[in-house]
């Protein structure tokens, strides 16, 4: 087994019998990055001198007996979320040159933990996209099949953890963009309940249904990055002042007594009949361990959620993204007069997409035209959120498809914004109610990685990081790696470390 295929439970195992050390796995991280970037393109930087700097220290920390899960494991950050001294560029000519001066409240967690920074991965820009082809820079492509997207607009995060370019990654969840490009690439993607995580340094798109989450190989290591990450910060005032559970310790393997219900909307027209078979099977296995299940679940207001979400989202980010106006920071195109200076930077700064939203979302929140879209909007925001709170009296956990389709082809939809925004039908009413959900690697169809979409009560994380977990004991989905880079080539199945001896 390759050290750039262990989860972060097993390379910890190794760093702890110091078989291995910080530094040979942030090396072996390193080799893969530069024997697959050129197929895979996940990172938009690569750091290598911070990371093995970062790698020696834990090794320095290990020697002196610390244990701790994510000390000297090497990982990638979403190029969204702020890096002291480390260009952040959302993937935006608006942000290329972009080196912020103060670290993400999630980086200042990971960093205390003895996490080693390989470097910041690839996204649609701003974080708005489901394809990671509205990158300003280039397309990433799936590790699955190179033709392919990776999904977005986590796509790199995704595709890096799916490659073994990082053990595990950050991203950031607005409408899906961590469990989409998670189940495209056949990883596990946890969007946290809103509020579990801080946004402080998260760059900003849609503040109401952002949050920063892991994306990592085994549920077991998504709960060990959640609790690093999770918490109140002063910082983010709509951080909720909980205690962060001790995630691991809810792995019991059992679901006995546990109540599952099934969302008929999410099995309507426009689900692959490959996903919903597959998802159907996984659901079975659910129930084969011990789990009731309501298969005739209705959550009405969902055929809403789309329309909801695409007057809610692009009218914050109209205006979140006012700030980017050649004056403070970023990109600055030189005009005649201060308002020439201003068009000519966000017309130059911003890609099509970006400025799609800010037009979206500067209409529906004009004067006559406020109470019309983003009023009503919000009310059926409250109209779908009921419907959760309301299936959760009845239903520990509901169970979706993550995305209607497997990954679809580069350059399918990119003519097609419908097309593309039907990418996230299952994943953004999740955000639009505030709750929590995770995708997990549920089998495959036609070859490509499919993923089940479990969602919980708002921060009960931990149900559904026990149910993912008992999920992935049972099956062997999570140890499928891509064929990469080898056509036709079968998935390669990655023994567990107990296997192998
Ligand atoms: N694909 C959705 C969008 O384009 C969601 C993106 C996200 O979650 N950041 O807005």
């Amino acid at each position: 087994m390759e050290l750039y295929d262990l989860s972060i439970t097993e390379a910890q195992a190794r760093l702890d019998r110091r078989e291995i050390s910080a530094v040979e796995l942030t090396r072996a991280h390193l080799d893969r990055i530069a024997a697959v970037e050129p197929l895979v393109r996940a990172f938009v930087t690569v750091t290598p001198e911070l990371a093995l700097a970062q790698a020696e220290a834990a090794d320095r920390r290990l020697g002196q007996g610390e244990r701790r899960p994510l000390l000297g494991i090497p990982m990638a950050l979403k190029d969204v979320i702020s890096t002291r001294g480390v260009r952040t560029t959302c993937s935006s000519r608006m942000l290329e040159h972009f080196v912020p001066i103060y670290d993400a409240t999630v980086v200042t967690r990971l960093q205390a933990e003895g996490a080693v920074l390989l470097g910041k991965t690839n996204m649609d820009e701003f974080a708005m996209g489901s394809s990671c082809e509205n990158s300003a820079f280039f397309p990433t492509h799936n590790p699955w099949d190179l033709e392919r997207v990776p999904g977005g607009s986590s796509g790199g995060s995704a595709a890096a953890v799916a490659a073994g370019e990082a053990v595990y990654s950050l991203g950031s969840d607005t409408g899906g963009s961590i469990r989409q490009p998670a189940a495209l690439c056949g990883v596990v993607g946890l969007k946290p309940t809103y509020g579990r995580v801080s946004r402080s340094g998260l760059v900003a798109f849609a503040s109401s249904l952002d949050q920063i989450g892991p994306i990592t190989r085994t549920v077991e290591d998504a709960a060990l990055v959640l609790e690093a990450i999770a918490g109140h910060d002063p910082n983010d005032s709509t951080t909720a002042d909980l205690p962060v559970p001790r995630y691991r310790e809810a792995l019991t393997g059992d679901l006995r007594g546990l109540r599952i219900g099934v969302p008929r909307e999410y099995f309507a027209a426009g689900v692959d009949p490959g996903v919903a078979t597959t998802l159907r099977q996984a659901i079975q296995t659910l129930a084969d361990l011990g789990a009731t299940i309501d298969w005739e679940v209705s959550l009405p207001h969902t055929e809403y959620a789309l329309a909801v979400y695409y007057l809610i989202a692009p009218s914050e980010a109209s205006a979140n993204l006012a700030r980017y106006d050649g004056v403070k920071y970023g990109f600055l195109a030189e005009g005649t007069s201060m308002w020439d200076e201003m068009e000519r930077t966000r017309g130059r700064g911003f890609g099509p997409e970006v400025k799609r939203r800010i037009m979206l979302g500067t209409y529906a929140l004009s004067a006559g035209y406020y109470d019309a879209y983003y009023l009503k909007a919000q009310k059926v925001r409250t109209l779908i959120k009921r419907d959760f709170d309301e299936a959760f009296t009845r239903y520990d956990v509901l169970v979706t498809p993550t995305s209607p389709t497997v990954a679809f082809r580069l350059g399918e939809r990119v003519a097609d914004p419908i097309q593309m925004y039907l990418s996230d039908v299952c994943t953004l009413p999740v955000n639009i109610a505030g709750i929590c959900g995770l995708a997990v690697p549920a089998g495959l169809s036609k070859g490509l990685p499919v993923g089940m979409q479990l969602l919980g009560k708002p921060f009960d994380e931990a149900t559904l990081l026990r149910v993912g977990h008992a999920f992935e004991q049972a099956t062997p989905w999570h140890r499928l790696r891509p064929p990469l880079g080898q056509a036709g080539a079968p998935a390669q199945h990655v023994p567990h470390e107990s296997e192998t001896g």
